[in-house]
């Protein structure tokens, strides 16, 4: 059922979401046609968009530039973080099912976000930092989805641990590195 605020900060966000969902189902129930609800935490991967302020893709720009790490708050709140193939997988599959019903995806294994500092500095062998500060508003303190039913129904569970995919991430955030400097210095020509 859920339980947000529908006037704070996120509340377009959540209620968009809610809203999204209302209108699928009445579209199944009015029009009889298999449609599927997938709930999708957080996801990341190659091509994750570099500057979009996710907490990932800041740590990996960041600590591959050489620059402090901006965690916001004490960094004890949690997430739960998924690679994009094992998210494609579950939705291929709740697409070939019947259930029209709300599904989540995502990997139930919650890391705190000093946590994740720790791994990006460790995987990109970075010296940066830590740089402390104000938490945002709203901020979650926790996110993991209970995935029993996608176990369930669909016979499916992530299986690419968080170091994995900051591994394969990595060429493609130094890449992106990469062509911003060789555009920086044409653009110094
Ligand atoms: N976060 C952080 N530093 C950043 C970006 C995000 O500490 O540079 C924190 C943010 O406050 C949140 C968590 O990391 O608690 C995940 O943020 P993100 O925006 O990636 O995902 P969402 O909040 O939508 O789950």
């Amino acid at each position: 059922m859920g339980n947000v605020n529908p006037v704070g900060p996120r509340s377009v966000y959540d209620e968009a979401k809610r809203f999204s969902e209302a209108a699928v189902m009445a579209y199944n129930k009015s029009h009889k046609v298999n449609t599927h609800l997938v709930r999708i935490f957080n996801t990341y991967g190659p091509r994750l968009q570099s500057n979009d302020g996710r907490v990932i893709s800041n740590f990996m720009m960041q600590a591959l530039r050489g620059e402090p790490l901006t965690v916001y708050g004490l960094g004890s709140q949690t997430r739960s973080f998924c690679f994009v193939s094992d998210l494609v997988e579950g939705i291929m599959r709740l697409s070939r099912s019947d259930e029209a019903l709300p599904v989540n995806t995502g990997k139930p294994i919650e890391w705190t976000i000093i946590e994740c500092a720790r791994e990006v500095l460790s995987v990109t062998g970075s010296k940066a930092v830590t740089d402390f500060r104000d938490v945002p508003t709203g901020d979650p303190t926790r996110r993991r989805p209970d995935i029993t039913k996608a176990k369930r129904i669909l016979d499916w569970e992530p299986r690419i641990t968080l170091f994995e995919w900051l591994e394969r991430s990595l060429s493609f955030f130094r890449d992106h590195i990469a062509t911003e400097q060789s555009k920086a210095e044409i653009a110094e020509q």
